[in-house]
Formats: structure tokens, C-alpha cells, sequence
């Protein structure tokens, strides 16, 4: 069942049941007000024919009963029967009597001093006529004609005012569930336009209030966050397959030119030494690829134990100056920091791929060579290191876009690298729950500052 058939549906019960309680009610209250104004009519009569009989000497059965028939006030059939204390009928009306009048009745009447039923066709009325001598028991019967058809007229047009309601409650509940969720049919139609080809397309956000024109924003953030990353997946594909062909191409036409004539044996070393430089930076790029691709998979493989990383530190520093003995690498605890705060939870591999890369970005970009890194904590649970470096530093126009794959700031222009180290770090560290941010000051000083949540013993 679709929504607007729902809608069309619930609308329909709410209101069939609603509108036969309001029926129901108007109804049972006119049939319950006919009834007692009937018999308090039925009373009234009864009663005058009683008194005339008992209290007005000169009026006899006879003469009463002529009486009652031409009065123009008696009701439709009306019927009267009195009887006295010894149950002997004292009067009744003209014609055959339309009650089965028993012992049994007129004592029920005595015990209860008034009762009323509805019998064939009749209503009953029995009640007790007290005068100063005796006390009677009066049996009143008659047809409420007026009163049962008008409740017959009531119950007609309840019924009609019931169904022809309910045919317009369909067609109006029809009609607005189809204008409610118009709108849901218009951002399903765009929605269904919008494909990998179009992800510029944004839905109708109509009045910007309602919980459509809401889901409508809440579908365009998405439909923005995924245009970044695809545009984000072009341009790494495009940057990666740069940075591949450039050494590729470099190298081909180094050992081309070389091939067009015998050459001494100088020269091929060179060659041969230029060709291997430009495959080892090739391998580095595709292991650091490699290790990006698995770090941002949606489920990395981690191997997370508890580490120390000032060891981490020392080590990253001496592998770094294995490798470059010139660069100077300056690592500084604070006051406050004891073990504890040395001790976290992640992945050691990770964690000295993202160390390194800072250590060897502060070095590499430093005007001195120099990276002073700070470790300190303010607070039980976080650890903050900071590597500082001086030099021409990342313009305000750059550093938005740093930790994006192959992103390059001018800064980088007369650097070797490629730019996948800090998307690295970045990825790495947000593995570890921590958070990565850098402030610049061009020409001045440089810091990354990384945030990272230290181990709990009874965590
Ligand atoms: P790469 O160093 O290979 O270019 P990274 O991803 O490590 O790639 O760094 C991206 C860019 O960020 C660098 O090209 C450089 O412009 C800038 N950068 C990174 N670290 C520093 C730093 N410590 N000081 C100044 N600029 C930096």
C-alpha cells in the first residue's frame, strides 16, 4: 500500500469512527428525550383521567370514557385502565384494551410504585394514584406515532449524512494526502535525475522551513559532500598518474638520447644512476600510495597495542638521520608529562609512518634544517606534539587544502616530494581518534600540532 493510499485510509477510519460517535450520540439522545417526554405526556394524561374519575363525584366511567375519547389532547391509542386497592378495574377506556393487565403487574406496580416498558407496539406506563381515601393503580398505554417517526426521520438522515460524509472524507483525504506528498514525488523525480555525471545538481529546497524543504537541504549537503570527493577521486587519480609519468617520462628520455650514439662509460653511470634515483622515488611513491589506499579503506587493518611514542620519537629521529645526517631534530618534554602520558593506544607501524613524515616535513622544509618538536599535556587524557620548524612557511591560500593527496604549496616548489605524506599523517591520525592541524606564519614558523588520546589502565 502506498503512502497516499495510507494517509487516504487512516484519514478515512479516523473520521468514519469520530462521525459515528457524534451520530451515535445525537441519536441516543433524541431516542432517550422522545421517550421520557412521551411518558411524561402519557403520565399527564393518565393522571387528569384518574383525578376526574376519583375526585369529581358527578363524572362517571361512563360519561369519563366519552370524555377521554373526544378530547383532541388524548394521545395516538391511548388506553387507560384503574384499578382499586382489591384489584377490581374501577375504569377503562373505550375499545378493546390493548394490555395484558395481571395480578402480577399490578402488584410490581404497587412494590415500585412506578414502572414503564415498551410493549407491542405500545408504551406502558403504570403508576400509583393516591387521593385521600384510596389509592389507585393506573395502567397507561400509547403509541408515540410522532415521536417513533420522527426518530424513524433522525435515523435516515443519520445515515445518509453518514455515508455521503464519508464519500466526501475520501475524495478531500485523497485529494490533500496527493498534495502533501507532492512534494516527496518531486524530490523523488529529482533525485532520480541526479547521477555520477550531474552530482552539480541540487534539489528544490522550496520554503526552507518545512521537514521536506529540511530533507531537501539535508539530501543537497550530501549531494555537495559526495561532488568534493569525487572531484576529490578525479583529481587524485590525475595527480597520481601525473607524479607516475613524469618520472617515467624523464627517465625514457634519458635512456633514449643515450641509445642514439655509443657513449663513454662515464656517461652510462650517470645515466644508469639517474634511472635508479628516479625508480627509487617511484617506489617510495607507490608504497606511500599503498599505505594511503589501506589506511583510508573502510576497514583498515590495524594493529593496535599499547605504544610508547617518545620511543617511537627517538627512533623515527635516528632512522631520519641515518638517511640525512645534516638535519638536526630537536625533541623536548614538558614539565608535567610523566610515562602515562607516553603510553598510548594505536598501531606502531602507523604511528612511526605519521611521526616520520612530520620529523622529515620540519626538517626538510625548515630554513636550518631544524625541527623542535614539543611534547606536552595539560590534562590526563591528551597527549599534544607539536613540530615546530622556521621558514618560508604555507601562505593563507594554501593551507585549507594541505592534508589533501598531492597537494603542494609553493613553499614546495624547489622540494623533492610528492605531497601524499601529510594526507598520510592526516588519515593516520584520525585513525587513532586524534586530531592533526597546522598554523603558519609565512616566512616565520610553521607548527603542526597533533592531538592524540593517551592509554587507560582499565580501559
Ligand atoms: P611533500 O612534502 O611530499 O610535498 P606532504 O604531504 O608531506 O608532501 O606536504 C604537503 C605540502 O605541505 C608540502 O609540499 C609543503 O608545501 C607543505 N608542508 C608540509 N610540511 C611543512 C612544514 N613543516 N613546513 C612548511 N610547509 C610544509
Amino acid at each position: 500500500m502506498n503512502i497516499r493510499t495510507r494517509l487516504t485510509v487512516i484519514f478515512f477510519a479516523l473520521f468514519a469512527v469520530l462521525l459515528s460517535i457524534i451520530l451515535g450520540a445525537i441519536y441516543y439522545f433524541s431516542a432517550d428525550y422522545r421517550k421520557e417526554d412521551f411518558y411524561r405526556r402519557l403520565k399527564n394524561r393518565a393522571i387528569n383521567t384518574a383525578m376526574v374519575l376519583t375526585d369529581i363525584k358527578e363524572v362517571n366511567a361512563d360519561l369519563l370514557r366519552r370524555m377521554e375519547h373526544n378530547n383532541p389532547a388524548s394521545l395516538p391509542g391511548q388506553y387507560i385502565l384503574i384499578y382499586n386497592e382489591k384489584n377490581e378495574m374501577a375504569y377503562h377506556s373505550q375499545g378493546l384494551p390493548v394490555v395484558n393487565v395481571d395480578t402480577a403487574l399490578l402488584n410490581r406496580v404497587r412494590r415500585e410504585n412506578e414502572i414503564a416498558y415498551h410493549g407491542d407496539k405500545f408504551e406502558v406506563l403504570g403508576f400509583m394514584v393516591n387521593n385521600r381515601h384510596h389509592s389507585f393503580a393506573v395502567i397507561a398505554a400509547a403509541t408515540d406515532v410522532y415521536g417513533l417517526d420522527a426518530l424513524q426521520n433522525l435515523r435516515h438522515v443519520i445515515i445518509i449524512t453518514f455515508f455521503i460524509s464519508m464519500l466526501i472524507v475520501i475524495v478531500l483525504a485523497w485529494f490533500f494526502a496527493g498534495r502533501v506528498l507532492r512534494p516527496i514525488s518531486a524530490i523523488v523525480k529529482q533525485v532520480g535525475n541526479i547521477t555520477e555525471l550531474n552530482l552539480n545538481r541540487r534539489l528544490d529546497e522550496g520554503n526552507k522551513r518545512d521537514e521536506l524543504s529540511k530533507l531537501a537541504q539535508t539530501f543537497n549537503h550530501m549531494l555537495e559532500r559526495l561532488q568534493r570527493a569525487f572531484v576529490a577521486q578525479k583529481h587524485f587519480i590525475a595527480n597520481a598518474s601525473h607524479e607516475i609519468k613524469t618520472p617515467i617520462t624523464v627517465m625514457s628520455a634519458e635512456v633514449e638520447v643515450s641509445l642514439l650514439s655509443p657513449r663513454d662509460e662515464a656517461y652510462y653511470i650517470r645515466v644508469l644512476r639517474s634511472v635508479l634515483n628516479g625508480l627509487r622515488g617511484l617506489n617510495g611513491l607507490s608504497s606511500r600510495l599503498l599505505m594511503l589506499a589501506q589506511a583510508s579503506s573502510d576497514e583498515p587493518e590495524l594493529n593496535f597495542d599499547v605504544i610508547r611514542i617518545d620511543d617511537v620519537l627517538w627512533e623515527m629521529k635516528a632512522e631520519l638521520l641515518k638517511a640525512f645526517p645534516e638535519y638536526v631534530v630537536d625533541i623536548n618534554f614538558g614539565m608535567n608529562l610523566n610515562a602515562d602520558h607516553l603510553a598510548l593506544d594505536g598501531d606502531e607501524q602507523l604511528m612511526r609512518v605519521a611521526m616520520l613524515n612530520l620529523m622529515d616535513n620540519g626538517c626538510k622544509y625548515s630554513d636550518a634544517n631544524t625541527v623542535h618538536i614539543y611534547l606536552e599535556s595539560n590534562t590526563t587524557q591528551r597527549l599534544t606534539i607539536t613540530f615546530k620548524n622556521t621558514g618560508k612557511g604555507i601562505g593563507p591560500d594554501y593551507i585549507d587544502r594541505i592534508f589533501e593527496p598531492f597537494y603542494r604549496a609553493k613553499n614546495a616548489t624547489l622540494i623533492k616530494g610528492s605531497g601524499i605524506g601529510l594526507s598520510l599523517v592526516h588519515r593516520i591520525i584520525q585513525l587513532h581518534g586524534g586530531n592533526v592541524s597546522v598554523t603558519s606564519v609565512p616566512g616565520h614558523t610553521t607548527e603542526f600540532i597533533v592531538e592524540l588520546t593517551v592509554h587507560k589502565e582499565d580501559r
